[in-house]
Formats: C-alpha cells, sequence, structure tokens
C-alpha cells in the first residue's frame, strides 16, 4: 500500500494538476486557479431568453419555435469555460463532467426553480463517437446533476443512428435539416424532463431530441447545456 502511494506521489509530481486556463500548477480535484475561475464568463441569466437560451437581444424565437420549453446554461461558448469542455471531450479527462455538472444544476434550480422534473436524459453520441471518446460527456454530466438535484437518471433513453454529417462542420442554416431522423426514442417515458447536452449552437439537437421525447410520452422538455454561444445564430451564413 505504501510503494501505491509512493508510485501516486511521484506520478502526482512528474504530472502535476494544471490549470484548465493557463496551465498553472493548481491543487489536486480543482480545475482553474483563482484568477482563470473569475474570468470565466457566466451567462447573465436576467439577460437571457428562458426559452432559446440566448441573449435576449439575440433571441432567437421570432424565427423558430422549439419543442423544448425552456433552457439555461452557466457559461458562455469562450474562453476558458470552452477550452474546459474541448479538454473534457477531445482530451479525455472524464472528471471535468463535474465541474460543468455542478454549474448546471445551479442554473436549473434557480432558473426553473417551480418544476418537478421527473427524470434526467441525454444527448446520446453514435456508437463510433462513443468507441472513439470512451465516455459520453453529457451522459457524465447528467449523471452527477442527477444525484445534486436528486432526480432519476433516465439512461438510454434516446438513441442516435448516426450523423449524416458532424453538425460543426455543416452551415448553422443546414444543421436543422442534417439532424432530422438521426434520434431515436427507445421506450415510452412521462413527466417532465430535464435534457441534458454539452453545448448549444443553433438548438438544432436538442430540438430533434426533444421532439423525440415528447412524441415518446414526455408532457414536457427543459434543456441544460455546459456552454451556450454568445453570438447571434441568426444571422446563419457566416458557418
Ligand atoms: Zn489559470
Ligand atoms: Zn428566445
Amino acid at each position: 500500500m505504501k510503494f501505491k502511494n509512493f508510485i501516486c506521489d511521484i506520478i502526482k509530481m512528474l504530472f502535476p494538476n494544471t490549470c484548465l486556463g493557463c496551465e498553472e500548477i493548481i491543487p489536486e480535484g480543482e480545475f482553474f486557479c483563482d484568477y482563470c475561475f473569475e474570468m470565466l464568463e457566466r451567462c447573465n441569466l436576467e439577460k437571457m431568453c428562458l426559452k432559446c437560451g440566448q441573449e435576449k437581444k439575440n433571441c432567437q424565437c421570432d424565427t423558430r419555435v422549439f419543442s423544448f420549453d425552456g433552457i439555461v446554461a452557466p457559461f458562455y461558448n469562450v474562453g476558458c469555460a470552452q477550452n474546459a469542455m474541448y479538454t473534457m471531450k477531445f482530451g479525455k479527462r472524464k472528471s471535468i463532467a463535474d465541474l460543468f455538472a455542478k454549474q448546471m444544476a445551479l442554473a436549473v434550480k434557480y432558473t426553473f426553480y417551480d418544476i418537478k422534473f421527473d427524470g434526467i436524459c441525454y444527448v446520446p453520441l453514435s456508437i463510433k463517437s462513443l468507441r472513439k471518446r470512451g465516455f459520453n460527456q453529457s451522459r457524465e454530466i447528467a449523471a452527477i446533476i442527477s444525484k445534486i438535484l436528486d432526480i432519476p437518471l433516465i439512461e438510454n433513453q434516446l438513441m442516435c443512428c448516426g450523423k449524416k454529417k458532424p453538425q460543426h462542420k455543416v452551415n448553422l442554416d443546414e444543421r436543422f435539416k442534417n439532424i432530422k431522423g438521426v434520434y431515436v426514442n427507445c421506450m415510452d417515458i412521462k413527466g417532465k424532463i430535464l435534457l441534458v447536452d454539452d453545448i448549444k449552437t443553433t438548438g438544432a439537437t436538442l430540438d430533434e431530441c426533444s421532439k423525440k421525447l415528447l412524441s415518446g410520452g414526455a408532457d414536457a422538455v427543459y434543456c441544460t447545456v455546459g456552454l451556450i454561444t454568445k453570438r447571434s445564430v441568426k444571422s446563419l451564413k457566416k458557418g
């Protein structure tokens, strides 16, 4: 046992925990140094449209009716928060789910305080992406939120049958078309559902998944994501 601890100490010395923003060495179990944590661009929930999740000045609701009833995110998809999400997804650091889950749970509690959720679902990955990454970041986040908010996690409610093209490679305008028919609802479901994903850009993925949950019997779907795009997604051609 002592030898194992010794090896652990050596590994920690060789590979210390570093800030996801500036790479400064920080204590084990933390994600950011104090400075980068302060600099995280948090969504000002008073300024957001709670239906589409965008800042009110960039509200999408006049051009699009989403099938979910509301959405909330703790951070904008910029800077250190973006870095943390990308490190989790592409650097395969599952533990970062904890950072997002805690902040998302707080945002849900604050914003949807009058809603009693019956279950938590998450946006699934395709089998190919899941094999490549080893875990589904949205599922990891959802599992922690489920514990924090004491709402049951519903596993494998939705299935992803593979995308025609990855969403980020498709023009923003075409994302709603590209995602059609990609998700399948696997079981009957009822009540109010909290749907978890990592990032919202246009909302096409969440919209499609919400539709499937509603057609499977859910009474209402509300969403939460770790990051939400800050720019307007109305000027869609920019890509
Ligand atoms: Zn830092
Ligand atoms: Zn809106």
